[in-house]
C-alpha cells in the first residue's frame, strides 16, 4: 500500500472514446502516470503512442466539432486529432511560414519573447511519439566553447525515424551540412528539426501525426558517422530536447511545458554550425583513444625500468615522466607504474 499509483489518462477522452465506442486500439496510448492524487512538483512523464512504422493514414473524417477530426489508418485503427482545416488556418501554420529556409524566425529576436510561454505539448488532441531511442554522442549546449543547437543520438543507417508531435512539414529536402533534413511545425508552436537522413518520408505541407515514420537515419550531409541530429525550436531558438523528452525509455517528461527565457541557447548562433560539430566530434575522439592507450602494469618480483621499458616498447626515460620517477628509483613488488 505504500506505492499508490493512480493512472489517469492525459486525454481523459481517450478513455471515454474507447469505452463508449469499445474500439480497443492503443494498448501503449498517451497515459500518465501518477504518485497519490495530489498534484507533485514532479512532472508526469508521458508513454509514447503506438509507433506508425508502415501504417499509412487511408482517411480523415468530420465530427460534430469543426475543431476535431477522426484520422483512419489502414491497420483499422483511428485517433481524434485537431482537424487541418482547422489547424490551416491558425496563425501557427501561417506566421513566419517558410518552406524553403531552414530557419523560418530569423527577424524574431531572442529579446522580443515573453520571460516564459507555456507550452502543452499532449492533451486529448495531441499525441506524443519519441524520435527516436537510443544513446545519445553529443548533447546539447555549449561544448569546448562552442554551441550545439541540438543533440546527436547514434543509429544505424536505415533506422526509422518518427515524428514528435502532430503538425505540418514545413522543410523537406537536403539542405547542405544539415544533409537531408526533415523540420516538422507542431500545433503547439515548437519545430522539430532530423538532420543527416538517409530517405525523407515526407515532403513539405504534409500533415503527420506523431508516431508516423518521417524518413530513414543516416549519415548525410556534415556527419562523422551515422546519427540523427535533433533539434527543438519555439520561434526559432533552440532548447535543450532532453528538457522534454528522456531519449532513454523514449517517455515524454511532462504533459505541459514552461518554456523559459533562459532556456534558449546563450550562444545565439541561428544555424547550426557542422564544421564545429565534426571538429569537436575529432578532438573527442582523439582524446578518447588517448585515454583508451593508457595503459598500466603492476610491478613484479625481478621487474626493473629497463625491462618494462622493452616489454612496452618505450624508454626508461618515458616510464619515469608518465610515473614521476628518477630513474635510479627502486620498484616495489605490487606498485603500479603507468607505462603508455
Ligand atoms: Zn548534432
Amino acid at each position: 500500500m505504500k506505492y499508490i499509483f493512480l493512472l489517469v489518462a492525459v486525454c481523459l477522452t481517450y478513455v471515454v472514446q474507447a469505452q463508449e465506442t469499445e474500439i480497443v486500439e492503443q494498448p501503449d496510448s498517451t497515459v500518465i502516470e501518477r504518485k497519490d492524487s495530489v498534484e507533485t512538483e514532479k512532472p508526469m512523464s508521458v508513454r509514447p503512442v503506438r509507433t506508425l512504422g508502415k501504417v499509412s493514414v487511408i482517411d480523415t473524417l468530420a465530427t460534430e466539432s469543426e475543431m476535431i477530426s477522426i484520422v483512419l489508418f489502414n491497420d483499422n485503427t483511428w485517433r481524434y486529432v485537431m482537424s487541418e482545416n482547422y489547424k490551416a488556418d491558425s496563425a501557427i501554420f501561417n506566421d513566419h511560414w517558410d518552406t524553403v529556409a531552414t530557419h523560418a524566425y530569423k527577424d524574431v529576436e531572442l529579446n522580443t519573447l515573453p520571460e516564459a510561454t507555456p507550452i502543452r505539448l499532449v492533451d486529448s488532441l495531441e499525441s506524443y511519439h519519441y524520435p527516436y531511442i537510443g544513446r545519445i554522442t553529443s548533447r546539447y549546449g555549449p561544448r569546448r566553447g562552442r554551441a550545439h543547437q541540438g543533440l546527436d543520438i547514434a543509429l544505424k543507417t536505415g533506422d526509422p525515424i518518427y515524428a514528435t508531435f502532430d503538425g505540418k512539414v514545413r522543410f523537406s529536402k537536403a539542405a547542405g551540412n544539415y544533409g537531408n533534413l526533415v523540420i516538422i511545425r507542431h500545433n503547439n508552436g515548437l519545430e522539430t528539426y532530423y538532420a543527416h537522413l538517409s530517405q525523407r518520408d515526407v515532403e513539405v505541407g504534409d500533415w503527420v501525426v506523431a508516431g508516423q515514420q518521417i524518413g530513414l537515419g543516416g549519415s548525410t550531409g556534415r556527419s562523422t558517422g551515422p546519427h540523427l541530429h535533433y533539434e527543438v525550436r519555439y520561434k526559432g531558438q533552440s532548447f535543450d530536447p532532453e528538457r522534454i523528452i528522456d531519449f532513454k525509455t523514449g517517455e515524454l517528461r511532462r504533459a505541459e511545458l514552461l518554456l523559459k527565457r533562459r532556456h534558449f541557447s546563450i550562444y545565439a548562433k541561428y544555424e547550426q554550425d557542422f564544421d564545429d560539430e565534426v571538429e569537436v566530434a575529432k578532438i573527442d575522439e582523439a582524446e578518447r583513444k588517448a585515454a583508451a592507450a593508457v595503459q598500466y602494469h603492476t610491478v613484479r618480483s625481478g621487474d626493473t625500468l629497463g625491462a618494462l621499458a622493452r616489454k612496452y616498447g618505450t624508454t626508461v626515460t618515458r616510464l619515469c615522466q608518465l610515473n614521476g620517477i628518477k630513474s635510479t628509483s627502486i620498484l616495489r613488488i605490487g606498485q603500479r607504474l603507468r607505462v603508455r
